[in-house]
């Protein structure tokens, strides 16, 4: 009788879980769809990667920062 009632809990508990968990894949919180498209671009001038919405935009392309933006095109 008691390894029933302890079978009947855990069951409970599994249900409960797996009821919790039930999310559709494509709306997952922890990750926004809109964050994961971002292109990476490449500064020109030290060759890191930054995500597309830190980029400074200068002439002859895309930079890490200000400061690199300035020292590749001098302006
Ligand atoms: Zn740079």
């Amino acid at each position: 009788m008691k390894l029933l009632i302890v079978l009947l809990v855990v069951l409970a508990g599994v249900w409960l879980w797996r009821r919790g968990r039930r999310l559709p894949p494509t709306r997952d919180p922890a990750r926004p769809s809109g964050q994961a498209a971002l292109p990476m671009v490449r500064c020109a001038r030290c060759g890191v990667h930054v995500p597309g919405d830190m980029v400074v935009h200068g002439r002859q392309g895309g930079y890490c920062c200000a400061a690199h933006r300035q020292e590749a095109e001098g302006a």
